[in-house]
């Protein structure tokens, strides 16, 4: 019978006493060292790990694993995919403004529910309504988590128990499982489908509305168009409608906008200001899609309505914390300057970098993600079509350039697969895509061009199934 030589390893004293052993527990601790120590010399016991002699290489290999252990959960990654409001990737990243003021929130204490004048207790809303009054014309406006809580706290305090009526071509699901029809089931809300799905008419609504109506409302439909035979009613003619019933009506504008975006060259996305004007009584919309701020849901409106909603005790699970406050606020003072907004506004700045800029910095990059590889890949500057994302004009894409990395022989798509996981195995992620059969990478998001190159050097091209 083959038995297994007796595994006879230095002691953990002596292991821990190595010049990597101290290493770790100057990192560590000395309680963590040494656990991560037992389970090295547990698995190498195991037969699960190669049976190290040294004392120095066995630390060594503890070190790595408490490393492995100590890195953050959550951590940043580069973007290559060339959709800029990634939601799984965070959405909007935010101005240097609202960083500092999220850095001074967390700090020291600060006057969120405290008017420091009279001396008395304020209102947390009040530090960023004033803002949103100044920027959309609306009357009053109310802060909560995002824009699915401002849809729900709508919904919840103006139509439970009761109608809300919308367009079955708006009934809409977003990535995450947001369905409209859900969400006013959690309300308390009825649904009142009317219409088809390509067709609603302003009888469709008129015939609805009866005793039991809460509310008219409008959904963006983020993520999708309808094309073709089509027809949908103009929220001026439904706020007509609304009001002669003395009805609410509210417009789910999703992404939410403050400024014209054709001013840079941008489609035009309808924005909140337009919204009001056509006469919605409540707009709802998202602090982190083409806002370009931290998380949140922001309902601008009608002072009565925003009144009701404000006291609704939902609004209380639902609120806004003293940091993402103090970044909304940040970033709404930045639109008090649309002349520096797209160099302030890192959204906004993204979307407007042009081709030509993307092309240079392809360019540059070529050669030198052409020497990390090697010869088994062949790197191509292309052109390519950014996305807005985050369900912001859907079918909007914008003319980027990037690089696309195929294997120069015949290879299997298995192999550009282990490339794509190569890249997200480096310290900070680089996240691609691919497509038809090569990695492509969209350099729209990358503003530093020296981050994605440090990363170069920690590819691992003999990783599990190599590079080349
Ligand atoms: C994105 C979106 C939502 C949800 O907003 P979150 O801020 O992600 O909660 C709701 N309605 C529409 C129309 C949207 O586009």
């Amino acid at each position: 019978m083959n038995r297994p030589e007796r595994f006879r390893p230095p002691s953990v004293d002596e292991i821990l006493r190595s010049g990597e052993g101290a290493l770790a527990i100057a990192r560590h601790g000395r309680a963590e060292t040494t656990r991560a120590v037992r389970q090295v010399l547990e698995r190498m016991r195991q037969g699960e790990a190669p049976r190290l002699g040294a004392a120095g290489a066995i630390a060594r290999d503890a070190l790595e694993a408490l490393e492995r252990r100590g890195q953050p959960s959550q951590r940043p990654v580069i973007n290559l995919t060339g959709t800029v409001l990634h939601t799984n990737l965070g959405r909007a990243l935010l101005a240097e403004e609202a960083i500092e003021a999220v850095v001074a929130a967390m700090r020291a204490p600060t006057n969120l529910e405290y008017e420091v004048g009279a001396g008395q207790r304020g209102e947390r809303d009040a530090h960023v309504r004033g803002l949103i009054r100044e920027l959309t014309g609306a009357e009053d406006a109310v802060l909560v988590n995002n824009n699915a809580s401002a849809v729900l706290l709508v919904l919840n305090t103006l139509a439970r128990d009761r109608e809300a009526v919308v367009s079955r071509g708006e009934l809409i699901e977003i990535g995450g499982a947001f369905r409209m029809p859900d969400i006013m089931g959690r309300a308390g809300a009825i649904l009142r489908e009317v219409g088809t799905t390509n067709r609603t008419h302003l009888k469709d609504y008129a015939e609805a509305i009866g005793p039991d109506t809460g509310l008219l409302l409008k959904v963006h439909t983020s993520n999708y168009v309808v094309q073709g035979f089509t027809a949908e009613v103009a929220p001026a003619e439904l706020a007509k409608l609304a009001r002669a019933h003395d009805l609410p009506f509210v417009d789910d504008l999703g992404s939410g906008t403050l400024v014209d975006l054709a001013r840079w060259g941008l489609r035009h996305e309808k924005t909140v200001q337009d919204a009001l004007q056509g006469g919605a009584d409540l707009v709802t919309f998202s602090g982190d899609k083409l806002l370009g701020g931290p998380q949140a849901g922001i309902v601008a409106g009608r002072g009565d309505l925003i009144a009701r909603l404000a006291r609704n005790p939902l609004k209380r699970a639902l609120r806004l914390d003293k940091l993402r406050l103090a970044a909304l606020e940040a970033t709404l003072r930045l639109y008090r300057d649309p002349d520096r907004l797209a160099e302030r506004l890192p959204t906004l700045r993204l979307f407007t970098r042009k081709a030509g800029e993307l092309h240079a910095l392809a360019e540059r990059l070529r050669p030198r993600l052409a020497a990390a590889l090697g010869a088994g890949w062949a790197v191509e500057t292309i052109a390519c079509a950014s996305q807005i994302g985050s369900g912001a004009l859907p079918l909007e894409t914008l003319p980027s350039a990037g690089l696309a990395i195929r294997p120069s022989g015949k290879a299997s798509g298995a192999a550009v697969e282990a490339l794509a996981a190569a890249f997200r195995a480096v310290p900070l992620p680089v996240i691609g895509r691919i497509a038809q059969g090569a990695l492509v990478f969209d350099l729209r998001c990358l503003e530093d061009e020296s981050s994605l190159a440090a990363q170069l050097a920690e590819l691992k091209p003999g990783g599990r199934d190599g590079l080349a």
